[in-house]
């Protein structure tokens, strides 16, 4: 089995669990209001957590190895070849973000900071309806963004637990200690350019090559630049960056 073959393996079962109701409630963007509103750190807030620490060390890797939008996505990318924008589009989500974290800080700060952690908060309330209407709310919200902006497109544009991630990387880039990172020879690279079209993120892979430096916001360290560079050109390292 090839690293691709094993990566959107995991994936996919990671998009099958989705639908477990359990795994709703760790990323759920709208319980985490709830909970804060009365003063409880639950599921979520420390999904969320977890997922700005790890990116100390791993940065956007959750995005392209376990996230299950990220497996909804790639089945997406399936039969969407159109690439993202990005560019400008990018900052989207962090408004979005901006918005959404102010209102967490906010409710918390009128319950009078927290009193409670609690990891299964919402799990006993909730219908049956209700877990349909967050699985398929995310399918909706996926699917069309797919076909209509690109594939990978609400990962650029609308995802609300990318900016914990891209900060964590950009501390851990700016510190340099040692993390998982892109390295990138360019004196070996032969122009072919393949490493661009295999990334799912639609990035300028060959002019990072060409500059020298893998680092991009946008990048979800998935390897489809490593493992279509047949003249090794590219490589994950653990190394601290230079
Ligand atoms: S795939 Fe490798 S050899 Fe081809 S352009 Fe990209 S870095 Fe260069
Ligand atoms: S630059 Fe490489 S590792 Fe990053 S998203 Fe694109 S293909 Fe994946």
């Amino acid at each position: 089995m090839t690293r691709q073959q094993v990566r959107k393996s995991i994936l996919g079962v990671s998009f099958l669990l989705f639908q477990i109701r359990i795994f709703h409630l760790f990323f759920s963007p709208v319980l985490i209001v709830f909970a804060v509103s009365q003063g409880v750190i639950n599921g979520s807030f420390l999904i969320y957590v977890f997922l700005f620490l790890t990116s100390l060390y791993f940065g956007r890797a959750f995005c392209s190895w376990v996230c299950p939008g990220g497996g909804l996505q790639e089945l997406c990318s399936l039969a969407v070849h159109k690439r993202a924008k990005g560019g400008g589009y990018n900052r989207i989500k962090y408004v979005i973000w901006g918005l959404w974290v102010s209102a967490i800080v906010w409710l918390a700060i009128r319950a009078g900071g927290f009193h409670a952690i609690d990891p299964f908060f919402g799990l006993q309330q909730g219908t049956r309806a209700q877990k349909y209407i967050l699985f398929f709310g995310v399918i909706a919200l996926v699917v069309p963004t797919s076909f209509l902006f690109g594939r990978w497109a609400s990962c650029h544009y609308m995802c609300w637990m990318v900016p914990f991630m891209v900060i964590g990387t950009k501390i851990k880039d700016r510190v340099k200690w040692p993390s998982l990172h892109l390295k990138v020879d360019r004196d070996v690279c032969t122009n072919c350019e393949a490493c661009d079209q295999h990334c799912p993120m639609s990035l300028d892979v060959y002019g990072m090559v060409q500059k020298g430096s893998m680092r991009n916001s946008e990048c979800i360290l998935c390897g489809n630049c490593v493992d279509s560079c047949v003249s090794g050109a590219i490589r994950y390292s653990f190394a601290a960056p230079e």
